[in-house]
């Protein structure tokens, strides 16, 4: 379908509960899901694309 590489990468910002912290997650490759880690303790993190379908940008990790 649409060729679009030259789309900035999709990102989620997040925040993180277990540091207090805020970062950027990025679109996985495979497309269906944002993953990334916290900045501090590195726990990884993984958010669905599409779920629930809120259109939501922002989550907590908790
Ligand atoms: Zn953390």
């Amino acid at each position: 379908m649409g060729d679009k590489r030259h789309e900035p990468r999709p990102f989620l910002g997040l925040h993180f509960d277990c540091c207090g912290v805020y970062a950027r997650i990025y679109r996985t490759a495979k497309g269906d899901a944002h993953a990334g880690h916290c900045p501090r303790c590195l726990r990884p993190i993984r958010v669905r694309i599409g779920s629930g379908g809120s259109g939501q940008r922002f989550f907590r990790a908790r």
